[in-house]
């Protein structure tokens, strides 16, 4: 049944794409107006600038979008990108680790450019006979009702520069920076969210390379991580379609990677262990380096906004932007995406549907959130230099964290649930489980571990 005639996304990135995914079932129509003109290959465009950086999609996504597009691994494979064994194909070297015991979790992901995984959901999204996305039309501002209490279109500069308006019963801001709805709720007399800021920072570096004849065979990626106190360098390498390689390098408060070649080798040989350089050291590099900078987390409480204004929602990054080195923000989107296609399709029988989604929704989002942020705020805070409020249990978290970190070294089935866990398989609630608590506790208390090998 249908909930309305028209919805409009604002923004073809994950977000955007995925949102006119769950709307498609439930409105007429479906327009998707994009700032960019779109590449028909996977090449980075300049609405995304982080797509030239590694792009990471957590499993949690990968199923996310695969309940969205039927088939989807089938879709990324095909296209080219890299089926790796989460755990066994992938060498993490931490603190005290190094490797990680590799070891097979039960479960695939899949590695690739952020423009192929992009251009994938698109190509399925553009099958879909009532979505129209139409590109070089950036959106100027939301169009609201004049006694205030609803948001009815958009207006927009159309490819050809004209001024164009269009109506809708659903307007979904996908835009990343979420401006838009932050402009409408100022508009519409409502107080902007509160924000919970981390500053991390970071300054990142990518090189993409081609694999060497006689690269490794015991790892399909690494993840180097940074060493203790103010260290902060790390990096992670994974493959991309097309027999390549991508390092992302990084650090944090001023430890910024070079953008030559000269200078990025450099920056790879001081990271704390020596794989990844080892591995690039005689590959060839393909193209330029691109660097970015990344000072903040940002997570907007919208479940808290009063009377939040009916016919308009924002997703992924225009809710919350995660330090990128946690590989989150595609997936939460996509998460998010589900949310809603599923509160549509439990609300389409109702009187009048999109009256109280905004809560509804914003109730699920905090609950996607909830993992990812606390996963990325807990080793942020513990760099001494990270500025915003730490958790009032901060130091007893950073001590349960590593002591379950050495209790899935031991135990496969502890490392599974961690990684479970870090790929948003399944919420960090799972931890309070007693038995698992006890086991930790022992372990932080230097009890010898009942179930240890
Ligand atoms: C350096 C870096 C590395 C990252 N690595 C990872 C990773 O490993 N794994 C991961 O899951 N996430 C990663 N992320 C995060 C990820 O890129 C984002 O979380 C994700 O893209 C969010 O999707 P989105 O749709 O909200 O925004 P985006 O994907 O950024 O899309 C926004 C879209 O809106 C368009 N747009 C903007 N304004 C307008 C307008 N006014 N009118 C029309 N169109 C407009 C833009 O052109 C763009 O297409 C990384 C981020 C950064 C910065």
């Amino acid at each position: 049944m249908s909930i309305g005639q028209q919805a409009v996304v604002v923004g073809a990135g994950m977000g955007g794409l995925t949102a006119a995914r769950a709307l498609a079932d439930h409105f007429e129509h479906v327009l998707v107006l994009e700032g960019d003109v779109l590449p028909t290959d996977p090449l980075d465009r300049h609405g995304v600038p982080q797509g030239r950086h590694v792009h990471a999609l957590l499993a949690g996504g990968q199923r996310a979008l695969a309940e969205l597009f039927p088939g989807f691994e089938d879709s990324l494979s095909n296209a080219g990108a890299v089926r790796f064994r989460v755990g066994l194909d992938m060498r993490v070297e931490r603190p005290g680790f190094d490797p990680f015991p590799q070891r097979d979790l039960g479960f695939d992901a899949f590695a690739m450019s952020r423009p192929l995984v992009e251009l994938t959901v698109r190509r399925r999204v553009q099958e879909l006979p009532s979505i129209n996305l139409r590109q070089g039309c950036r959106v100027q501002e939301l169009v609201h009702r004049t006694d205030r209490t609803a948001v009815t279109g958009v207006r927009y500069i159309d490819a050809s520069g004209r001024a164009e308006s269009v109506d809708a019963d659903l307007v979904i801001d996908a835009s990343g920076r979420g401006m838009l709805t932050l402009d409408a709720l100022a508009a519409l007399d409502r107080v902007p969210p509160a924000e919970t800021t981390i500053g991390v920072d970071l300054a990142y570096a990518s090189a993409v390379f081609a694999i060497p004849d006689d690269a490794p065979k015991d790892w399909t990626g690494v993840f180097c991580f940074p060493g203790i106190g103010r260290a902060s360098r790390g990096s992670l390498m994974l493959p991309l379609e097309g027999q390549r390689w991508i390092a992302t390098v990084g650090g944090r408060h001023g430890d910024n990677p070079p953008g030559d070649e000269a200078g990025f080798m450099e920056y790879a040989k001081g990271l704390r262990a020596p794989t990844i350089y080892n591995a690039i050291k005689h590959a060839k590099l393909l193209g330029d380096i691109a660097r970015f900078r990344f000072n903040e987390s940002v997570l907007r409480h919208y479940p808290r906004v009063e009377n939040f204004p009916r016919g308009v929602l924002p997703i992924g990054d225009a809710i919350c932007r995660f330090n990128p080195i946690y590989g989150q923000g595609m997936s939460v989107a996509s998460q998010e995406a589900v949310a809603l296609a599923r509160l549509l399709a439990t609300r389409a029988r109702e009187r009048d549907p999109l009256a109280e989604l905004a809560p509804a929704y914003f109730a699920e989002v905090a609950r996607i959130i909830d993992t990812p942020w606390a996963a990325a705020a807990i080793p942020d805070f513990v760099h001494p230099d990270t500025r915003g409020e730490r958790p009032a249990d901060f130091e007893q978290t950073v001590k349960f964290g590593a002591a379950l970190g050495k209790l899935a070294a031991r135990d496969p089935a502890v490392h599974r649930l961690a990684s479970e866990v870090q790929h948003l398989l399944k919420p960090r609630s799972v931890y309070q489980d007693p038995d698992l608590v006890q086991r930790v506790r022992a372990l932080m208390s230097g009890q010898k571990e009942g179930n240890q090998p």
